[in-house]
This record gives structure tokens, C-alpha cells and sequence, in this order.
């Protein structure tokens, strides 16, 4: 089975084609981060105004670098949410079009299904699972029983990782999105600041990163008053670490407590450096096997909706032409 899969909920405007939700047949991501980068953030009018101009060459570009026609392919799936809900539409209106048009059945996929199905496209996914996700809107640790089982047993209270990310990595005055930045500033340094770790209530899955943000904030601005400069590589790497270690250690607790046989990490986030190499570390020690996609699967592409998509299809989940935009979608299982 082949499907084409679309994906505009935030920056990256991207189509791909996807066979048996495993192999990638062609790629394709046009990212407008240039664009948002002089206001220090996603400006939702202006990314819908890219998705626009973008959605149709992407997809063609897709099909082309397949070598493949329409009448080739088995689905067509989108991003149905969460995201934002203008970019959502620019997506699920050509994937709309595209299935009407062709006579194929329509899919709506969860965002967050997409990054951690991402895992798949990689080695293929072990059951009981455990995801971590960490991306621009998003943080939280999911169990996985089977495919198209989603139990969301923590999440953030607060800011997700990334967000914490991007708004430290402003006052670092480092250009957005943040994160990149921020994990290449930690390497460099051998010292850190000293930030809090917050651990909330005893056994609790949650996160919470409002409070080292504020931290970093306080910082920077205590030391201004005092007319003394920060060093940006101690403050990166003090930040990242108080990050590093939470989200490390939660998961550890949480892969213990539920056995499972396979750990993974989905999300833009999980492309740091610092985090890869203590979850690869704490599960090395475990014992037990954890992934994480490359790079370019770890931020917002559709090759990852199209492999959620497929264990969509052989669920016989489908969606239809009323689909809408969904921008604070929950994450449910389809199974
Ligand atoms: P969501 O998936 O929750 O809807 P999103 O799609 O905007 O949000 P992603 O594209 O998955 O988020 O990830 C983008 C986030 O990842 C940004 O906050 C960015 O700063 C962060 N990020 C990217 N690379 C790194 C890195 N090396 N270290 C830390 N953060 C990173
Ligand atoms: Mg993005
Ligand atoms: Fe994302």
C-alpha cells in the first residue's frame, strides 16, 4: 500500500509518500522558518499564506521524486490536528481535493501519532512501548499496548520543552527556533549555571518548565543589574541539563514501571544532542532497546503522518469530506 501523506499544522509545509507505513518513497519538506525568524516565532497568518503557496508544489514535488501517479496510491492522509487551525485548513483542504478528485479515502491523522510513528519508518515499533515526546507544543511520556493504543501517563503542566527552549534561547538573543542553538552553546561549555529541577509531586509523570524558564529570566536579569555579562555557554548548558535530566529520569522511572520492551523519542526536541546521548546512556544501563529517529524525521515532515496513516488504514479507520481542522485535537487511540 501506498500513501500520500500531507502535513501543514505549523511551519513546515510537507507531502510524502509512504509504502506499507515502513519505507519511505519520496520526502518532501519546504520549511518557512525564514519567514517567521524577524518576529521570533510562528506567525499564524504568514504560515498560512506559505502553506498556500507551497501545499501544491510540495505535493507534486512528492509524486515526482516517487515517480508515481495518483492512481497508484491506496490513501491519502493529512494532519487533522493540533496545530494551527489556519495551516491545519491549507492541508486538509488539498488532501481533500486530491482524495475527491482520485476516488481514494481520506485519513486524518494526530500530529503527535505522526512524530512518534516517525520510530517506524526506523525499526519497527516493539510492544508495550514507551514514547517520549518532546517537540515545539508538546511534552509528554505515552504507553503504547499495540498500535493505535495511546495512554498518556505524564505531561507538561506548563511550557513544553521546545517553547522552553525557544524563549531561553531569546533572552540568549539567539534567533528562533532556539534549539538548535541552545544545544550546540551547552557543548561548548564545560561549567553550567546551576538551575532548579523540577520534579513535582512524588511518583508524578508531569513536567513542568515554566519554573527554569523564569530561572534562566531571573538570571540574566539579576546579573544585568549587577552590570556583570553572563557567559551564554553556561547558561545554555545549565539550562539544558536541568531539561536533560528530568526528561531523562522520568522516563527511566516510568520504562521500568511499565515493562516495556521498547523505548522511543518522537518530537523536535529529541533531535538534542544533550538528550539523545543520556536516554541512549540511562537505557544502555536498563537494558532495555530505545530509538530515536534521525534528525530530519524528528521535526515536522509528513513522511511520519503517512506511517501513523497506514496502521490508520489497516485499522479501517477513515475519515471523510466534512473533515475540519482540529487545533487542540487529544491524542485517543484508534484502537
Ligand atoms: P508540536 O509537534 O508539538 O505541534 P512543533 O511541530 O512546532 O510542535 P516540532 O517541529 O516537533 O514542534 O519541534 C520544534 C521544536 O524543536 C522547536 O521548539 C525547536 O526549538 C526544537 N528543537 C529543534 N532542534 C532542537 C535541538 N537540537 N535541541 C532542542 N530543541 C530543538
Ligand atoms: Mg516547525
Ligand atoms: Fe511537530
Amino acid at each position: 500500500h501506498y500513501i500520500l501523506a500531507i502535513e501543514t499544522s505549523c511551519d513546515e509545509t510537507a507531502a510524502a509518500i509512504i509504502k506499507n507505513g515502513t519505507e519511505i518513497i519520496s520526502n518532501v519538506v519546504s520549511s518557512q522558518i525564514e519567514s517567521h525568524k524577524r518576529f521570533g516565532g510562528v506567525v499564524p497568518e504568514i504560515a498560512s499564506r506559505h502553506h498556500v503557496e507551497q501545499m501544491t508544489i510540495v505535493l507534486e514535488e512528492a509524486l515526482k521524486q516517487a515517480e508515481m501517479v495518483p492512481k497508484e496510491l491506496t490513501a491519502v492522509a493529512v494532519t487533522e490536528g493540533p496545530g494551527l487551525v489556519g495551516a491545519l485548513l491549507i492541508g486538509i483542504n488539498a488532501a481533500k481535493a486530491f482524495a475527491f478528485v482520485n476516488g481514494l479515502p481520506l485519513i486524518g491523522t494526530h500530529h503527535i501519532a505522526g512524530h512518534i510513528y516517525a520510530n517506524n519508518l526506523v525499526q519497527p515499533m516493539e510492544f508495550p512501548l514507551l514514547a517520549l515526546v518532546v517537540s515545539g507544543g508538546h511534552t509528554e511520556l505515552v504507553f503504547m499496548r499495540e498500535h493505535g493504543s495511546f495512554e498518556v501517563i505524564g505531561e507538561t503542566r506548563d511550557d513544553a520543552a521546545g517553547e522552553a527552549y525557544d524563549k531561553v534561547a531569546r533572552v540568549l538573543n539567539m534567533p528562533y527556533p532556539g534549539g538548535p542553538h541552545i544545544d550546540r552553546l551547552a557543548h561548548e561549555a564545560t561549567e553550567a549555571v546551576k538551575f532548579p529541577r523540577v520534579w513535582l509531586e512524588e511518583g508524578s509523570y508531569d513536567f513542568s518548565f515554566s519554573g527554569l524558564k523564569s530561572a534562566v529570566i531571573n538570571y540574566k536579569h539579576n546579573m544585568d543589574q549587577r552590570g556583570e555579562a553572563i557567559i551564554p555557554e553556561q547558561v545554555a548548558k545549565g539550562f539544558q541539563d536541568s531539561v536533560v535530566e528530568v526528561l531523562t529520569a522520568k522516563t527511566v522511572r516510568a520504562a521500568r514501571e511499565f515493562g516495556v520492551k521498547q523505548v522511543i523519542a518522537a518530537g523536535g526536541v529529541s533531535a538534542n544532542k544533550g538528550l539523545r546521548s543520556a536516554l541512549e546512556t540511562a537505557f544502555e544501563q536498563e537494558g532495555i532497546p530505545f530509538f530515536v529517529p534521525p534528525l530530519k524525521l524528528c521535526t515536522d515532515n509528513a513522511a511520519m503522518i503517512g506511517a501513523a496513516a497506514y496502521q490508520m488504514y489497516e485499522a479501517g479507520v477513515r475519515g471523510n469530506l466534512a473533515m475540519n481542522g482540529r487545533p487542540g485535537m487529544e491524542l485517543t487511540s484508534w484502537k
